[in-house]
């Protein structure tokens, strides 16, 4: 016994070693692996931010390449070109506008001319010189306007092209100003502007630059009818290109716009068409203004070959005009130049809409800053580079849209590592806790079984004596008298009796260990079973002098087994019998209670300990006492009475006081 609770010690102890150290090398690793986490993820967060700086310089790459895929033929003629470069700018919104530049710098998209002073050659004839300047003394000079319409008509119809045809209209048209002839003014000037839109005076003016600000001031409701259609016409044939645009251009469509205002035109088909007009043509003229200038000066530079070409052999050349946040893309035709402006905020924010950032595990705020100007807020997680070689000082910048991320985690980290830690801990604890627990029930278990071993020795020795003496002094004839050979037998049977329950007892106990016990229940008078266990006892009662009260209820019928419960009864009588020390009351009650039976067995004897009262029911357990002298016992009679009354639903309790005595209480259920 001892040898097999040395070896379960030791491996208890092993067990717990083993517990031990597999929960030091945990924690050790668990604390290691969340120092090394802030370091790890750092270097993903990294990782990523390079590959998002790549990701998003490959895609404004391949942004440049789509727009100017298929573009760049070197033999391309103009129309073509401007063609393909208007339905590139049609379908990117980042495009500003498109452009043809003329090898001498002027702007054949838009059709742009500025005011030269150089005078042309007109190709008028002498005729109509000398008349005209005959004309012109009398307007200006001598304010005779009647005579000058005179000398203005003979030009008009002397005119041997368009040239004479459209600076006479012209003259005759401010001489109709002058004598307030609207009717003539209408005329004059309707019939430039249908006819001879096109041609230009000596200083390369169109002519209809003097003759729409005219048309518009005649504009009564009379005349709106002829004029509207006047001024779409002349606006349709500038956006075109017909008319070319200029300095003045932008004065014309000032009062245009002024116009509509005024005369309130209703919101027709026309006027939303004239409108569009008016804001392309706008557009045009601010794309002129802002770029013209310095386009021109670009086309005079030899260094072309310091800028980054795109795939399709355009040039990318950040603009300083405007905000300076633009840039052409430029290509060189073998006549003439042409491209886009493209406003570069606007083509990144489109970057930014497009899907790069999802495939990353972490969120970035990403900017472009020109220049080496980030990493300024002193963060280390903050990425910084050149976007791609397209621009030289275009940046990204990358950096964690939560600052609080990494520590996040690695809080995050450290609390299940804590937990599960401590979970781990509370169960190797635990898991010692039960098995010194069970260690020490076994112990105790293998001594009581020890003790019922040395008990029930005794216990059968006892009455095996006995009965022995008593039959042996019978067998030899040594007792005369009738009465003492009735009082041997008496011995002997009582004596075998009190062996028979003790075995009863075993047995039964026995079968409870293997859950072998059967049941036979009857309908039957309880009275008749607690009777029999008092008449089986009734020896020892008047041996001792016992005075037993009895109060039995003899209608009461249960269905119980007679055996089982006989047993029961037994038991707790001679139990009440054994630790009744000096007194000799033992009361025993049947009643019944509502839906149940209830046998109660009372003396006035030693009585059990509180601490003791549910263990004594255990198996094998007998209460140690000093003081009350050696009371035999195996501590398995209550261990049965409890299992049989269970079995039959019931309940048995017990109430005791030390020194007072002991009541036990038998419920069974009807
Ligand atoms: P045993 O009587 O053989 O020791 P039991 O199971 O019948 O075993 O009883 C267990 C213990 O309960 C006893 O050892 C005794 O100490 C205590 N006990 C039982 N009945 C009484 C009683 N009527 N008065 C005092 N103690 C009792």
């Amino acid at each position: 016994m001892n040898h097999k609770f040395k070896s379960v010690s030791r491996l208890t102890i092993i067990f717990i070693l083993a517990v031990v150290l597999s929960g030091s090398v945990l924690a050790y690793f668990s604390i290691n692996n969340i120092s090394n986490l802030k370091e790890l993820t750092e270097k993903k967060i990294i990782e990523e931010q390079r590959e998002l700086s790549a990701a998003f310089s490959a895609a404004l790459q391949n942004k440049l390449d789509t727009i100017t895929a298929g573009l760049g033929n070197e033999d391309d003629k103009p129309e073509i070109t401007l063609d393909a470069l208007a339905r590139r700018a049609n379908e990117f919104d980042f495009i500003i506008h498109p452009f043809i530049l003329n090898r001498n710098g002027n702007f054949a998209f838009p059709n742009f001319e500025g005011i030269h002073d150089r005078v042309q050659r007109t190709g008028l004839s002498e005729r109509f010189i000398s008349s005209f300047r005959e004309g012109e003394a009398a307007e200006f000079a001598e304010k005779d306007f009647r005579k000058a319409e005179k000398q203005y008509l003979y030009c008009l119809n002397n005119a041997t092209g368009s040239s004479d045809s459209a600076k006479a209209l012209n003259a005759l048209g401010r001489v109709a100003v002058k004598l307030n002839n609207d009717d003539d003014v209408l005329t004059r000037y309707s019939a430039i502007a249908l006819k001879y839109f096109h041609v230009c005076d000596e200083n390369r003016y169109p002519y209809v630059y003097y003759a729409l600000p005219q048309l518009l001031k005649i504009s009564t409701t009379y005349h709106h009818e002829k004029i509207v259609p006047l001024i779409e016409f002349s606006l349709e044939k500038m956006e075109s290109g017909l008319i070319p645009l200029n300095y003045s251009t932008e004065e014309l469509l000032v009062l245009i716009r002024r116009w509509i205002k005024e005369s309130a035109l209703p919101g027709s088909d026309k006027m939303i068409h004239i409108n569009g007009l008016i804001e392309n043509l706008d557009q045009k003229l601010q794309f002129v203004n802002i770029y013209g200038k310095e386009l021109t000066e670009l086309l005079g530079k030899n260094n072309w070959d310091t800028y980054y070409k795109t795939a399709n052999d355009f040039l990318t050349v950040s603009s300083t005009s405007g905000d300076g946040n633009d840039f052409f893309l430029i290509h060189r035709y073998t006549d003439y130049l042409a491209g886009f402006s493209v406003n570069r905020n606007k083509l990144l924010d489109t970057l930014l809409k497009a899907d790069i950032l999802k495939d990353f595990n972490f969120e970035y705020i990403i900017e472009f800053p020109i220049g080496y100007s980030a990493n300024s807020s002193g963060d280390n997680l903050v990425f910084s580079s050149q976007l791609n070689p397209c621009f030289p000082d275009q940046m990204i910048w990358i950096r964690l849209k939560d600052k609080d991320l990494i520590n996040d985690i690695v809080r995050r980290r450290a609390w299940i590592y804590g937990i599960a830690s401590l979970m781990l801990l509370v169960a190797m604890v635990l898991g010692v806790a039960l098995i010194l627990r069970d260690i020490a029930r076994e112990k105790h278990l293998a001594r009581l079984r020890s003790d019922f071993i040395s008990n029930v020795t005794h216990e059968l020795k006892t009455p095996l004596t006995s009965i022995r003496m008593y039959a042996e002094s019978l067998m030899l004839g040594r007792v005369k008298s009738a009465t003492t050979r009735n009082d041997y037998l008496a011995v002997v049977v009582n004596e075998s009796e009190r062996l028979k329950r003790m075995i009863n007892n075993i047995l039964e106990f026995s079968k409870m260990e293997k859950s072998k016990q059967e049941y036979h229940p009857v309908e039957i008078r309880l009275s008749d079973v607690l009777l029999k266990a008092i008449s089986d006892l009734k020896y020892w009662l008047d041996q001792k002098g016992f005075e037993l009260a009895a109060e039995i209820d003899r209608d009461i019928t249960v269905e119980v087994d007679p055996e089982k419960l006989h047993q029961v009864y037994t038991n707790l009588l001679s139990n009440a019998i054994k630790y009744s020390g000096d007194s000799r009351e033992i009361k025993i009650r049947l009643y019944r209670n509502a839906n149940e039976t209830v046998t109660e067995i009372e003396d006035a004897g030693i009585g059990i300990a509180r601490e003791n009262q549910e263990r004594i029911f255990e198996e094998f357990y007998r209460v140690e006492r000093q003081d009350s002298g050696e009371i035999t016992g195996t501590g398995l009679g209550l261990t049965v009475a409890r299992e049989i009354v269970e079995a039959h639903n019931g309940k048995i309790v017990v109430e005791s006081e030390i020194g007072k005595g002991s009541k036990f209480t038998v419920r069974i259920p009807e």
